[in-house]
């Protein structure tokens, strides 16, 4: 191909790319959504086959069911689907007992999130804590408020939570009609248009198509909607045309405003119009910062950045994949790509690619693609592919854990198959291990707490070490970093007993409680309490 024939498809292959991912609490509706969104895009044929999933991943921990989780997983990590044209890449980030720092790091390789709200409940804790990963990069976020078919809050609550909880502006791209058992459907406020909800199964009389009205004083409203209905409805918008943002593109895109839409993901309601406006709105592949210079996706030297690493589930071969972002060029199968970090060319022959049901060999990929790369080590969370120019890309991090446990070992003379079982299952980057600065425990810390019996059982099984994971008296960590060199090295006298080192040897510093944590960045200012780290 010349030159200027890949330059012209580059940009044609970005331009119809969008690589997501899904925030919400658990139960909020992010499972089901992701079905009706595969069913749009013929992904997946059959409502349930995600569910189906979801529920092996449910079932009991023991470690069957992680290693079968482990199989799950790959296949499900990333969904990829077509439509108008469009080619999408839904990025799973997971959320029940598998929550853990991939669900946190996922976010980073996005171009745009959907946050999905449960209208009963408003904004829960893991959506505040995967909002606060988006902010790192200004990651653009869609809205989509869910279970109107219920009694929830009143919108007026709901966007006013969002705001407040979340410190984002939200724009009503539509309007909910009463809800619950009173719920008619949405106002389409920017096409003047009523959409009708129809319980999927229900004997709903109601006519399905859309209406469009000449705007929120038309009679006919009364009509449609019965008197009551329509008053109240003309109340709300009236009040929200006083209080409300209107949508701007580009204040969504500097993740500075939310569109909001309102629906019932299980009775797929609202759902194709929320994959329109996200698809019509949301960023293709963006730049990426590297640590010489921002690399454009539409430069035609290949670029990929590595942020999840998945064992496989055959323990006896080691063998991982490597999930990258393509982040610049084309890939090819068979293409030799430069390993950043050790300046070895690697031959991808043997790459596949995620569909929502299967895995495939892939034989071309572009930027915004995920593509998996079978290997045994060499590649690790961070690491960047490149071209020529020597390049490293940034913003793949480690983040604070929130869950600790001592590790003790219960035959004593395994201290080194320990040693190396941890360095090696950490480098996964789902589990951190800390080695105190004083005292011989080491401490592992997760995102989530199925992680410690994930690693306790592989442990166990890949390199014959039985540990017990005690709980102890930790709360927090952060990573400490200061450009006064006096009030560092106080700090680390003062709390001698609370430095620790990560596993690259960076140092950190645990804390018994949220309280101390707060109390200490308060009587430190000289020093940074990070609750990330750059790979
Ligand atoms: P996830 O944990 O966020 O993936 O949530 P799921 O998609 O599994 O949904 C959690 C529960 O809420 C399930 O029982 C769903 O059937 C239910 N659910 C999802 N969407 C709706 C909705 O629009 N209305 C109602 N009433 N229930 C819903």
């Amino acid at each position: 191909m010349s030159d200027k024939a890949l330059a012209a498809q580059l940009k044609r292959e970005v331009e119809r790319r969008r690589t997501f991912g899904i925030i919400s609490h658990p139960d909020a509706g992010k499972t089901t959504l992701t079905e009706k969104l595969l069913l749009f895009g013929g992904a997946i044929h059959m409502a349930g086959s995600i569910k189906a999933k979801k529920a092996a991943r449910h079932a009991t921990s023991d470690w069957m069911t992680i290693e079968k989780e482990r199989g799950i997983s790959v296949t499900s990590s990333v969904m990829k689907f077509e439509y108008d044209g469009y080619e999408v890449n839904l990025l799973d980030t997971p959320g029940h007992q598998d929550f853990s720092e991939d669900t946190y790091r996922v976010l980073t390789a996005v171009d745009s999130a959907l946050m999905v709200i449960d209208s009963v409940k408003g904004v829960e804790t893991q959506t505040k804590k995967l909002m606060d990963v988006c902010r790192m990069r200004d990651t653009p976020i869609m809205t989509f408020i869910n279970k109107l078919d219920r009694d929830g809050r009143t919108p007026f609550e709901l966007l006013d939570d969002i705001e407040q909880s979340l410190s984002i502006e939200c724009a009503p791209m539509t309007w909910p009609i009463g809800m619950g058992k009173l719920f008619q459907g949405v106002f389409d406020l920017r096409n003047n248009l009523i959409r009708f909800f129809d319980a999927q199964g229900g004997k709903s009389t109601r006519p399905k198509e859309a209406v469009v009205v000449k705007g929120i004083d038309d009679p006919t409203l009364d009509e449609h909607l019965g008197a009551q209905a329509a008053a109240e409805l003309r109340t709300e918008i009236e009040l929200l045309e006083g209080a409300g943002y209107p949508f701007d593109e580009k204040r969504y895109l500097s993740g500075e405003q939310t569109p909001v839409f309102f629906g019932s993901a299980v009775n797929n309601f609202g759902v194709r119009e929320l994959l329109e406006a996200f698809l019509r709105h949301a960023p293709a592949p963006m730049p990426r910062k590297a640590e010489t210079r921002e690399v454009s996706p539409l430069e035609e030297q290949f670029s990929g950045v590595v942020f999840k690493i998945q064992a496989n589930m055959d323990p006896a071969h080691r063998d991982r994949i490597a999930f990258l972002r393509v982040c610049s060029g084309r890939f090819n199968r068979g293409m030799k790509a430069r390993h950043q970090r050790t300046g070895k060319d690697m031959l991808l022959h043997n790459a596949i690619i995620f569909m929502a049901q299967d895995r495939a060999g892939v034989e071309e990929a572009w930027p915004g693609d995920i593509i998996g790369i079978p290997n045994h080590g060499a590649l690790r969370i961070g690491d960047t592919l490149c071209g020529k120019e020597p390049l490293r890309f940034l913003g793949i991090p480690h983040f604070a854990p929130e869950n600790f446990r001592r590790v003790v070992l219960k035959n004593p003379f395994k201290a080194k198959q320990l040693d190396k079982g941890l360095s090696q299952l950490t480098e996964e980057g789902a589990i951190q291990l800390f080695r105190p600065a004083s005292g011989r425990d080491l401490v592992l810390g997760a995102v989530g707490v199925l992680q410690f019996d994930v690693i306790a059982a592989r442990l166990a099984a890949e390199y014959d070490v039985d540990v017990l994971l005690e709980p102890m008296g930790i709360a927090a960590v952060r990573w400490i970093d200061s450009d006064d060199k006096d009030a560092f090295a106080r700090l680390e006298r003062e709390y001698a007993s609370s430095m620790v080192t990560d596993a690259d040897g960076h140092p950190a510093m645990t804390f018994a409680s949220e309280w101390r944590l707060e109390k200490a960045v308060e009587d430190w200012p000289q020093v940074r309490f990070l609750t990330a780290r750059e790979v």
